[in-house]
């Protein structure tokens, strides 16, 4: 049976709901995150606002405290919702390194290409140029802000950090999110606390004269204070870092580099351009269907046997992605057979005899041996124009390439 991409998924990701949803390896800790958020919520619902209730008889404000916690609450657990569990904004991995950079070393008999990539690549951004790194897992060169998470172990564009709380990268995709969540998060310990105050002084003007008297009688608003105030400091001061790298256009992990290097921020356009660029950019669409069916095939020409054909060491296995279409695979196999027929017939009739000797000539022949990535444009392809098959004309045109060597 087919498999979908998230079955056969290459890096540390947790799946959900059959692909729909994507987290980090460290997903657990969510669960944490969210006790921290809730229980203290219900506590405070149950043991403050419950109170409140009543003391603000004209206006029933006493129902909007507990109504504005319960709505702000779920608001806050949809923004962690969202930035952990999406598509931070994983570069999906190339199936072979990039071909236009092997460099084949002609005096190596072996005609396996010795895999000579220039480590960094000069791309230019704002006029100015930035290094960017070649990838050996992802088997890409980074673009620019891309960074490579070793605990999701894929490459993230716009790469910030991998938040252990949220138990997912933060990257350019789930940034807004992250930082809607983490600035709501404090104002929710901000409110917490301030009602928390609130009763303690109603408390005070009533029964209770006396702070410790009052909060003798209230423990638990005592001991949400505590847990506000402590957690203020670092939800707030993690908004306060953020609203600070946002205003600067920089990354977390560009604010950690740049300070060691004394690097120039080369994304800089300047205050207001910056937050618009955050806030107010359209979130560009997920470079991955986790959902597609991965289809691979393993076709030979017609009688033609494997060790007729010289045995390439390098072929590299290509696998394609195909959104959820459901493909005829005889049809398929049809398909290719007839183009690799139609192949021998362009190649001036040659039979499958002397293929071996066009194989022998040109190693890129032997791509046959790879698997054939089959997609929808392919098949049309067939049905309309019967034109030969891409992996045949790639071949031909690798045989043009080898033979220069
Ligand atoms: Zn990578
Ligand atoms: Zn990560």
């Amino acid at each position: 049976m087919a498999k979908r991409v998230y079955e056969v998924w290459k890096g540390n990701n947790r799946f959900l709901c059959y692909g729909r949803l994507i987290f980090g390896p460290d997903a657990r800790s969510l669960f944490i995150t969210i006790s921290l958020i809730v229980i203290p919520v219900v506590i405070f619902c149950v043991f403050v606002a419950r109170h409140l209730l009543h003391k603000f008889p004209s206006y029933n404000a006493g129902y909007a405290i507990l109504v504005i916690t319960i709505a702000f609450t779920i608001y806050v657990l949809v923004l962690l919702k969202l930035t952990s569990s999406q598509d931070p904004g994983i570069i999906p991995r190339a199936s072979h390194p990039p071909e236009e950079d092997v460099s084949y070393d002609s005096s190596i008999l072996d005609s396996t290409p010795s895999a000579q990539f220039p480590r960094m690549k000069e791309v230019m951004v704002n006029g100015i140029p930035v290094k960017v790194k070649y990838c050996d897992t992802c088997m890409l060169y980074r673009p620019p802000r891309c960074s490579h998470c070793s605990i999701c172990n894929n490459c993230v564009e716009r790469f910030d950090h991998h938040c252990p709380w949220v138990g997912q990268c933060i990257g350019m995709r789930n940034y807004r999110y992250f930082f809607f969540f983490v600035s709501s998060s404090s104002l929710l310990c901000i409110y917490v606390f301030a009602m928390c105050s609130l009763y303690i002084k109603f408390l005070m003007d009533g029964d209770y004269p006396t702070v410790w008297k009052a909060m003798k009688q209230s423990p638990a608003s005592v001991i949400l204070m505590i847990y506000c105030f402590i957690s203020m400091w670092f939800v707030g001061g993690l908004t306060g870092f953020h609203s600070y790298l946002i205003s600067t256009n920089q990354t977390t992990y560009e604010n950690f580099r740049y300070r060691s290097d004394s690097r120039l921020n080369v994304y800089d356009r300047g205050c207001t351009n910056n937050i618009m660029e955050v806030f107010c950019s359209r979130i560009k669409p997920s470079r991955n269907d986790f959902r597609a069916i991965v289809l691979e095939e393993h076709p030979r020409p017609p009688d033609i046997h494997p060790h007729e054909l010289e045995d390439d060491s390098e072929s590299y296995p290509r696998s394609k992605v195909q959104d959820d279409l459901s493909i005829d695979v005889d049809m398929l196999k049809i398909s290719q057979r007839h183009n690799v027929e139609e192949f021998y017939e362009e190649t001036g009739g040659k039979s499958p005899s002397s293929f071996h000797n066009l194989a022998s000539e040109s190693k890129g022949a032997s791509d046959f041996n790879t698997p054939l990535p089959i997609t929808e444009s392919k098949l049309k392809d067939f049905h309309q124009d019967r034109i030969v098959d891409k992996p045949v004309r790639d071949a031909l045109e690798k045989s043009s390439f080898f033979s220069k060597r």
